[in-house]
């Protein structure tokens, strides 16, 4: 054994009005200091600054009055930083009770980064035959003696007695190896299993988090499933969200991918099939709406089509991509204003043929609904002025499946279906019908095509629109466009398809 200091320990329990680290205070603090110099104890009540509920003073045995009087939390921060400084902070449910001081130190403006070690973790590492790791079946188990129990110092006390038992009944390397894995990984929340999170792999995939009643909470995808679960409990919150979000896991699910193509493809499906409650970003977007130019009486118009329209996805003339017919809206009237368009030919307002619209009153419109600009050149104006918006047309025979890593992702019309291992199991997946169009597929896959085409193969184009074709055709890269009038939305496609090299198979 190598001849190193003692570490030095505080063993730490709060009381609080709450389980909310970021709403609710603390009203009582007690730290242990252990080091070479001895054993100290320190208890002090504190003024939560809010009423503490009837059931936690009457659990607690602190009242309304007995903190009155009490300092506040500001008060004691400077004395409490001192005392757990250059310590491993150790608390039952570390998570806790790091989280609400983190929250209290935060409110004075202090950072407070402590290397943590939960008891909970470290019993259940030690004890793994043992269902129960709460404070009141640890004591029980190893006959701790309770003095106060939900007192702050009669807590802190217990799990002291418990480390100082482990010691005597464990080789004390096996201890120091335990700890010192258990405090080099983030406090992950006590309720999940640890053994879960040991055999969490470090590929590519898509994790679940789930809370209370089995809701899920929030779908992530990452290059590292274990990297990034953990670091959703290393204590660096960036909000108040986040932190409650992690608070409220139970459960940790996930699925292995064979790249990172196939994580954001099952990401966004999982995403749109569970409706987890913190993905807000990729969530109630199916009602995806676009504008489609129509000439109607010779005038160029956009129209709203959505993606329930049949031919959503074959469409060369859909134009940008909106979650809202507002937001198209909006869109769409930023676009004239800019490029000196009139709403009134656009349709977005009613118009007396000949008369000049509002707009271009205040010299917004160009005029063309007063005849100083041909209907013919205000069609190709607004054509030009969409064209940026433009949406891809599928530039595919039907269904393609794209070769990642041993893995065949299948996708239609930027609809995905599914991966399967092999192109025959690919071909195998229903596809029938026209697929609806999906917005997330559509972008990733805008990011993504130029870069896959070369491991593209070509699944044939049957549907129930079209006849099977006669001959299925295992396209080769660079031949598996499909030839179409609609060069220009296809031009693109070519130029990335010729451009693109494998990059990870
Ligand atoms: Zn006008």
């Amino acid at each position: 054994m190598s001849k190193i200091k003692p570490p030095r320990l505080a063993f730490v329990d709060l009381e609080t009005t709450g389980g909310t680290a970021t709403a609710d205070r603390i009203t009582e603090v007690g730290i242990i200091e252990v080091d070479e110099d001895g054993v100290r104890e320190w208890s002090s009540l504190v003024n939560p600054q809010m009423p503490i509920p009837e059931f936690i003073q009457s659990l607690t045995g602190i009242s309304n009055a007995m903190v009155e009087h009490a300092p506040s939390f500001a008060d004691l921060a400077d004395e409490i930083r001192e005392r757990l400084a250059d310590r491993i902070f150790i608390a039952h449910n570390a998570r806790f009770d790091h989280g609400f001081l983190k929250n209290e130190f935060k409110r004075t403006g202090h950072e407070f980064r402590p290397s943590v070690l939960c008891t909970v973790r470290l019993s259940r590492k030690l004890f793994p035959g043992f269902a129960r790791h709460n404070l009141d079946s640890i004591a029980e188990r190893h006959r701790l003696q309770v003095t106060e129990r939900h007192r702050a110092l009669g807590d802190a006390r217990l799990i002291w007695q418990f480390w100082q038992q482990i010691h005597e009944t464990h080789a004390a390397d096996l201890l120091e190896d335990t700890v010192a894995r258990l405090i080099s990984r983030p406090s992950l929340p006590s309720r999940l299993d640890a053994f879960q999170i040991e055999s969490l792999p470090t590929s590519h995939g898509v994790y679940l988090f789930y809370g209370e009643n089995d809701l899920p909470l929030y779908i992530g995808k990452s290059n590292n499933l274990r990297r990034r679960v953990l670091s959703h409990f290393s204590g660096d919150h960036a909000s108040a969200k986040e932190l409650e979000m992690s608070q409220q896991i139970e459960r940790i699910d996930w699925l292995e991918t064979a790249g990172e193509l196939g994580a954001l493809l099952q990401e966004a499906a999982l995403i749109k099939k569970l409706a987890p409650t913190h993905n807000r970003q990729l969530r109630d977007n199916e009602e995806v709406c676009s504008w489609r130019l129509v000439m109607r009486k010779g005038k160029l118009q956009p129209v709203l089509a959505t993606t329930d329209d049949l031919f959503f996805g074959h469409d060369p003339q859909l134009h940008g991509l909106f979650t809202s017919t507002r937001k198209a809206k909006d869109a769409l009237r930023a676009i004239a204003d800019a490029y000196g368009l009139c709403p009134a030919l656009l349709g977005l307002e009613k118009h007396r043929a000949g008369k000049p619209c509002f707009s271009s009153q205040v010299q917004k419109c160009q005029g063309a609904c007063a005849g100083k600009e041909t209907v013919e050149s205000h069609n190709e104006r607004v054509a030009a002025a969409l064209e940026s918006l433009r949406l891809q047309t599928w530039p595919y025979e039907g269904a393609i499946g794209i070769r990642e890593n041993g893995a065949v992702h299948v996708i239609d019309c930027w609809a995905y279906l599914g991966s399967t291992g092999t192109v025959a199991e690919a071909r195998l997946l229903p596809q029938q019908g026209r697929q609806r169009f999906d917005r997330d597929v559509y972008q990733i896959m805008q990011k993504w095509l130029p870069k896959v085409s070369a491991r593209v193969v070509q699944l044939g184009g049957a549907t129930d629109e079209d006849p099977p074709p006669g001959i299925e055709i295992t396209a080769l890269p660079g031949s598996v466009l499909k030839e179409s009038a609609n060069d220009a939305t296809n031009n693109a496609a070519n130029d990335a398809a010729n451009n693109a090299t494998p990059d990870t198979d």
